[in-house]
């Protein structure tokens, strides 16, 4: 054997199963006409360092599962934040948050941009005859019945107690319109009769309808047009959808003062 061996890990079993690890160098000694002589081994305990190895790489490992469920954790804090635990719609907050981006974006690009509100129809009569409890599962109906009449793009909001806001990007007023007038009907047909726990229970909502095209100059007009549309259709008789631009004058004055 004439050339160096550097590097070679071998293992030193030391009864009990245990093993010892050491890095082994072996280099040949030659005599001055270059025969091998003889060789010199050194041998390197490594056991304590490779067990510290290994440890550091387990709390690597730890760490690397920990920060994943850190994320994990802040995603679905996220969500809850954005969201009212009832409906599981998106909050207040939330949707003005969302509606800027949007309202700069239909402005922007010149896109239709609709908003509705909607509101259950004497809502205060349903917790006084059947309590709360009730009152919360009308408030589920309106949401889910909200939910599944539009598109996976629009927002839908809980806005209030038994208040909601719906945004429709790209749709023009007349379909928004129309949307909410089906959403009015389904509401009349199957909220009532959704609610197990009570027979017969009637109940109707109310809906206002306004677009970025009747000029409202930011989020908040635009949606103030569509809650004017929905305080002038609770005040003609309620079960019904208004558009904004239906209201004369004088209604739109009552609406502004209603507020
Ligand atoms: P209108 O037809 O004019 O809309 O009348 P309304 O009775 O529906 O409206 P009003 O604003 O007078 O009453 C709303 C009630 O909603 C008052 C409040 O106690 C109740 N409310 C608000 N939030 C909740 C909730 O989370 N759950 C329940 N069960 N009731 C709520
Ligand atoms: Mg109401
Ligand atoms: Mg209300």
């Amino acid at each position: 054997m004439r050339e160096p061996v550097v590097g070679t890990v071998i293992e030193i079993p030391q009864g009990g199963g245990r093993v010892r690890k050491a890095v082994m160098n072996c280099s040949p000694i030659v005599d001055n006409v270059g025969r091998a002589r003889g060789c010199l081994a050194t041998f390197d305990d490594v056991t304590d360092l490779e067990e510290k190895n290994a440890e550091l790489q387990r709390a690597l490992n730890d760490l690397e599962a920990s920060r994943n469920k850190i994320e994990e954790q802040n995603k679905e804090l996220a969500v809850m934040a954005a969201r009212d635990s009832l409906t599981g719609m998106l909050n207040r907050r939330a949707f003005f948050a969302e509606m800027e981006k949007i309202y700069a974006k239909a402005l922007t690009e010149d896109i239709e941009l609709c908003v509705i509100m909607a509101d259950i129809d004497h809502f205060k009569s349903i917790n006084d005859r059947f309590g709360h409890a009730v009152g919360d599962e009308a408030i589920k109906q309106m949401a889910r019945i909200i939910a599944s009449s539009v598109r996976g793009h629009d927002l839908v909001c809980r806005y209030g107690g038994e208040e909601f806001v719906i945004a429709l990007p790209n749709t023009t007023v007349e379909k928004a319109t129309e949307i909410a007038k089906r959403m009015r009907r389904r509401v009349e047909a199957e909220a009532g009769p959704g609610i197990r726990s009570v027979d017969g229970l009637q109940m109707t909502s109310s809906f206002g309808v306004s677009t970025i095209r009747f000029g409202g100059a930011s989020v908040a007009e635009l949606v103030d047009q569509a809650d004017q549309a929905l305080y002038a259709a609770k005040k003609s008789g309620r079960n019904r959808a208004l558009r904004w631009d239906e209201l004369d004058t004088s209604q739109q004055k009552a609406a502004a003062a209603g507020h």
